[in-house]
Parts: structure tokens; sequence; C-alpha cells
């Protein structure tokens, strides 16, 4: 699409290279791109409190007079600059740290809007980082105007950013004839704003109503074009002829029945749904959902030997080298004895080994290829790509799994995850699978019993390990979380094995294991761990998922409060894996008072399901995934969690223009213009 909209930004009246440039670091090039930088809030001036109104912990905006600027510097390094500010009924306090520099900014007398989040003890409420526009009677013309707020960076602010939001929106005005891109069927359907009015009232909108409108309209597109996205894909998949594998033959059955244990019933109620999608000639497209400890590598390990005995090979990628490392070692025990040929590819093969290996993965020598990210580089050819699984999914994105998939002509696929995330947002990350769930734990495990402790009771935490390792059990002390730097964190865990191998647990054979060592190196201690000659084991996260020792019973993580729910729930599975009673030791010093409610969540909460909604509750939707690339393209002002409900009408929107010969054709245009660049979900099979 050619039009005024994507003209570049420096079109508009007051953009230079200068302006162009900052624009451009918040992502800003075109014209279409500043009215889709959506407000991230709004200021309503009909809502303005006062400030003798002010509560501890109340989100305000109110309109007051500077009335006094005072920088304070108590030591070194340290400035406290504190703005008093009045509106007749009270006075408050701004307050900024290391900030002399806004000094300047303020000036007695002079009239502002404040907005944050209020502290208010015994004295003046104070605000502290509050953000502050200085107040325009003529812009404000009306009380109870709504002006919008948006993200930006210093030196850029509100007032110049809407005079720019202002003439783009009067170019887009002169485009009245353009076509919308949403069917006309679904916007009368769904009572939807139309697009132009939209535009305009989500930047400045003439009343809350009207807000909520346009905001539902421009929320509703989006989520139906990410929705028709994924179900494109998922429709193509299954149009297409897949592998159709054999019914139950006879190295399926000898695995199953060599298995030291019966599968439980959720184990078998997934199986039969594992064997009917592969048994079908469409290509499985399938996500299985299970807690840390679920037993879900036994499932992969049943669909493998399926895929085996039907004459074709399977596949098994993991995030991490520890993980397919172990995984390599259980399929060796499941498949290999049964004589399936298994083989291990990491990064860390030689040359040479690694040339041999990928020839016998091309003629097909090799019937079971467990790898890390090596699996989906160019040069890794499969003779007859049957299978692809990939454990811990979360730690992938969607377009890592569709290459792997993209090894072969249509296998099947299962992506295994232990990380629930609620139904709206797999709807969006896995919206083209299918889901089955493992919901019971294996028979007999107890319950890992979880405590929250102090630095002063560090010294009696370890002699509760040496208690716990004089009985035979063996231990895991997780360092703190450096997330900056993986060097400094490798070099964090360095000193605490020598504090702990010297202090309090000289005596004990401890290891150690970081990001930063060889693998080589890494392996010694690995594989001394799992003999039980390593009792107890200091680590980095890169123990988070994978590593399977019954015998260890006993886990510290030293400033838990560092870490997420999610990561600590991972941690914490690496524990009461066996027979034994598990205890997890969750050790912080002064955690913040949202730390401290994650700890108490961890103490008091073990499944997994029911942690992922109360991190929800406590750390807002966007962090949910934390830095983690889920893979697909962003989302401009739909939030999958917040939106649940529109999402869900998306979805069947989308379901039903797909269902239409016609409008499937223009929408499988609509949609190569809109991800042109992001990629292609399935591959071009
Ligand atoms: P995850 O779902 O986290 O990948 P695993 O597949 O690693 O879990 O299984 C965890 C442990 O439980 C393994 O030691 C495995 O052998 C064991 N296990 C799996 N299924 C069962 C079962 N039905 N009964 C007893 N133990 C089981
Ligand atoms: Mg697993």
């Amino acid at each position: 699409m050619n039009s005024v909209l994507d003209k570049g930004i420096q079109y508009l009246k007051g953009v230079g290279p200068a302006k162009a440039a900052m624009l451009s670091k918040l992502g800003l090039f075109s014209v279409r791109d500043l009215l889709e930088h959506f407000p991230k809030r709004y200021e309503d001036g009909s809502k303005w409190t006062s400030i003798a109104e002010l509560q501890d912990g109340l989100l305000a905006s109110f309109k007051c007079r500077v009335t006094g600027v005072q920088e304070q510097k108590p030591r070194r390094g340290l400035s406290i600059l504190k703005v008093a500010v009045s509106d007749g009924t009270g006075q408050c306090f701004l307050v900024w740290f290391n900030q002399g520099y806004r000094k300047q900014a303020y000036k007695v007398g002079q009239t502002i809007v404040v907005a944050g989040k209020v502290k208010r003890q015994r004295f003046q409420p104070e605000i502290t980082n509050p953000e502050v526009e200085d107040f325009e009677a003529a812009e404000w013309a009306s009380v109870g105007k709504i002006m919008p707020v948006y993200g930006m960076t210093e030196p850029l602010n509100q007032r110049f950013f809407r005079t720019l939001i202002e003439q783009a929106l009067e170019l887009f005005a002169m485009l009245q004839m353009q076509e919308e891109a949403l069917p006309l069927a679904i916007k009368e359907k769904y009572d939807l704003m139309d697009w132009h009015t939209a535009l305009q009232q989500v930047h400045f909108p003439s009343s809350q109503t009207e807000l909520a409108a346009a905001r539902k309209r421009l929320i509703f597109e989006e989520l139906y074009w990410m929705q028709c996205w994924v179900l494109a894909a998922r429709t193509k998949c299954r149009s297409l002829p897949g592998i159709k594998h054999g019914p139950q033959g006879a190295l399926e059955r000898r695995v199953l029945e060599a298995l030291p244990f019966a599968l439980t019933q959720d184990q078998k109620q997934v199986w039969q749904e594992i064997r009917a999608d592969m048994e079908e000639l469409a290509a499985m497209q399938r996500l299985l959902q299970g807690d840390v400890g679920s037993g879900k590598t036994v499932l992969a390990a049943l669909a493998l030997a399926k895929t085996v005995e039907n004459g074709y090979q399977g596949a098994l990628m993991v995030p991490t080298e520890i993980l397919a490392e172990q995984h390599y070692l259980t399929m060796q025990e499941l498949l290999g004895r049964h004589g399936v040929k298994v083989a291990l590819l990491t990064g860390r093969l030689k040359d040479k080994e690694k040339a041999a290996l990928l020839t016998a993965i091309r003629q097909g020598d090799i019937q079971v290829t467990i790898g890390t990210h090596a699996l989906i580089q160019d040069g890794v050819e499969f003779e007859k790509l049957g299978l692809a699984i990939t454990d811990e999914q979360h730690r992938f994105g969607v377009f890592q799994r569709a290459k792997l998939q993209e090894k072969g002509r249509l296998p099947d696929m299962l992506v295994m995850t232990a990380t629930p995330i609620p139904r709206t947002m797999a709807l969006t990350v896995y919206g083209d699978l299918e889901v089955s769930a493992i919901r019971e734990l294996p028979p007999g495990r107890k319950p890992v019993k979880t405590y929250v402790r102090n630095r002063q009771s560090r010294e009696k935490v370890y002699l509760f390990i040496r208690d716990q390792v004089a009985k035979g059990r063996q231990a895991y002390v997780v360092c703190p979380l450096v997330e900056e730097s993986d060097k400094i964190e490798a070099q964090a865990a360095v000193e605490l094995h020598e504090e702990l191998s010297g202090g309090y647990l000289q005596g004990i054979a401890c290891g150690l294991v970081h990001g930063r060592l060889k693998s080589s190196e890494r392996d010694v201690v690995m594989d001394a761990f799992y003999a039980g000659e390593i009792k107890v084991l200091v680590s980095t996260t890169v123990i988070e998922v994978g590593v399977n020792v019954p015998n260890a019973a006993v886990m510290v993580i030293e400033c838990a409060e560092r870490f997420g729910l999610a990561q600590l729930h991972q941690l914490r599975g690496r524990i009461g894996r066996g027979a034994h009673q598990s205890y997890c030791v969750l050790l912080s010093e002064k955690p913040s008072p949202e730390g401290r409610a994650r700890l108490e969540i961890m103490a008091s909460v073990a499944d997994g399901f029911l942690l992922a909604e109360e991190d929800l509750k406590l750390r807002g939707p966007g962090q949910f995934f934390g830095a983690r690339q889920h893979g697909l393209p962003d989302l401009k002002i739909a939030d999958v969690f917040r939106d649940g409900e529109i999402l869900l009408e998306a979805r069947s929107a989308a379901k039903s223009s797909l269902e239409k010969k016609t409008s499937r054709e223009r929408i499988e245009r609509v949609l190569e213009a809109r991800f042109a660049g992001v990629g292609d979900l399935i591959f071009n099979a």
C-alpha cells in the first residue's frame, strides 16, 4: 500500500533530522507508525482529584501549582530533588532521586498536571518519579477533555507528540475513500466502530464511551488478523497429506511393557490421543501440557518408537545441552535397549564427529536424534523424518518449532511444555495446535515442603543439608540470578562454591556447574552427580530444565527473591522426583513487598496452573513470559490476558471468515501484506 500514510515522518511539520532520529528510536518512521502509536494512558480532566484526597497507594492525577523546588545532597552520590506543589486543598511533594537536572524544569508559580502513585504515611503525601506535564489552559480548553498520554523518551514531550498525531490524523482524514480491511459482515455482526472514527477517537476521545468503542474496534481487529493467520496455518496443514502411521506394533508394545511403572490414567489418555493423530493422514499438530515431573518424556519415547517402527526417523529438540544429554540417556534406556539407533546432536560435537553424524542422519542410519538448536541448522537433513518433537516449547519461538517440522515432508509434530499458560494466551501462541494435558503426577510423590528463610538462618539451612547428605540424600544449591551478565553470574557461582566447600559444607563432595563451563567439564560434574559421587551440586539456572536425579531431595535457592515464579517453579521441579520427602528452602534478604508475596506463594502453592494465575495477578499480563520471546509479532493495542473475551470473539469471527471461499481469498491477501516479513507460521509445503 503506497499512500500518504507511508510517507516518512519528516514529512510532518516540526520534524527535522534530529527529531526524526529520536522518533526512530521509538520505532516510529512513517505517518502510519504514528497513527498506530496508541496512547499508553489518558489524562481525564474530569477525574482529577484534589491533594487533600490523596490516599496511600492511589494512582492519582491532579492539577496544581509549584510552590518550592529544593535539591538535597545528604551524602556523596545521592541527590534528592523535591518539588513542593499545592492546589489550595493541601501540599504534596514530588520526589526524584539522582535526577538533579530536572530542577531547571520547575519554577515557582508554574501550573502543572501530575500523575503517579501516592505514598502517604503520617505527613504530606509524596509521589516518586511522577509524570508531569505543563498545564496550558488552551490545550485543556474544556474541563473534562480526555488527553492522550504517549509512551516516549525525553527530551520529546507530550505536547510535541500530540501535535504530530494531530497532523497525522489530518492526513488520514483525507483518505476517506480508503477501504476498510475488516470484512463488512464482521464489522456489522460485532457492531464495531468504523476504522476512521476509531483511530480519531483512540487518540483524541470525545468521551469515555467513544474511547471504549474505539479501543474495542482496534483490539478486535488486531486479534482478528492474528487469529486468521494462526487458523489459516492450521487449515493449510490439515488439508495436506502427511504421514499415516500404522496401528500398534511390536516395538511400541515392547517399550510400553519394559517401563518400570504403569502409565497414569492421564498418560494413557494422552497416549491414545497422540496415537490417533499419528494414525491419521493429516499431520499431527499437538501440544502436550503437563506440569514439571508429570511424565511427558515417556510419551515422547512411545511416539518415537511408533514412528521408528513405521520406517521413519524421529527428532526431539530441547533448549539446553544438559537437557539434551539427559534425554539422550533416557532414550537410550527406553529405546536403545530395543535396538533403536539413538544419537545426540549438539553444538559441542567436533567437526569430524558432526560430519559423520549428519551423514548417518541423512542416510537414515540414525533413527532418533536428540538435539539442541543445532537440529534446525542448515546442513541437518533427514532421510525420512516422520515425527518432530519439541520439549520445553516455552523456551522456543513458534518459528523454531516450524523450522524443525520443515526438516521433513509434513512430519507429525508434538510440542511439549511444562509452563501452563491461560487459555486465551494459548489460543494465540499455540492457536494452531490441538491440546492434551497431564494433570496428575505419578503416584507416590510426596509434595515438596517449601520454606522461606532469611540470611540469619543460613547456617541452620546448610546444617540441614549436611544432615540430609548423612542420610544418603543429595542436594542442589542454586546461585543468585544475575540477569544482565552470565559472566558475573558464573563468577558468583564460583565464589559461592568456594565459600560452601570451605565452610558449611566442608568435607562433603560439592560440584559446580554454570553457563561458562566447557561442556566437557560440565559433563564430568553432572555424571558424578547422577552417579551419586557428588552430594551437593552448586549451580546457576542451567539446571532449570530437565535434570532428573530422584535421589536429590533438597534445594536451597540463594537470593530467591530475584527469580520469577515460573522460574522458581521449574527449579523446584528438580526435587520431589523420588520416594523421599523433599525440601525447598528459599533464602532471601529484605525482599520487596512483591518479592515477598512471590516467595509466600511458592511456599503455599505447588500446582503449576495455580502458580501461573498467581503470577499473572502479581506481575500483570505483559511480563508473564519475561524476556523470553514467544515468536509472534508484537501486539500494539490488544493484550491477550486483559482482552480475553474479545479474543474469543475475534477467533470465532476469523473462523467463520475463513470458512467462506470468497472471504478466505481476500483474507489471504491481507495476511500476506500484514505479516510480510514476519515469516510463515507453517512452511511452504
Ligand atoms: P516431565 O513431564 O517434567 O518431563 P519426566 O518425563 O521427566 O517429567 O518424568 C519425571 C519422572 O517421573 C521420571 O523419573 C519418570 O521416569 C517418572 N515417571 C513418569 N511417569 C511415571 C509413572 N506413570 N509412574 C511413576 N513414575 C513415572
Ligand atoms: Mg521434561
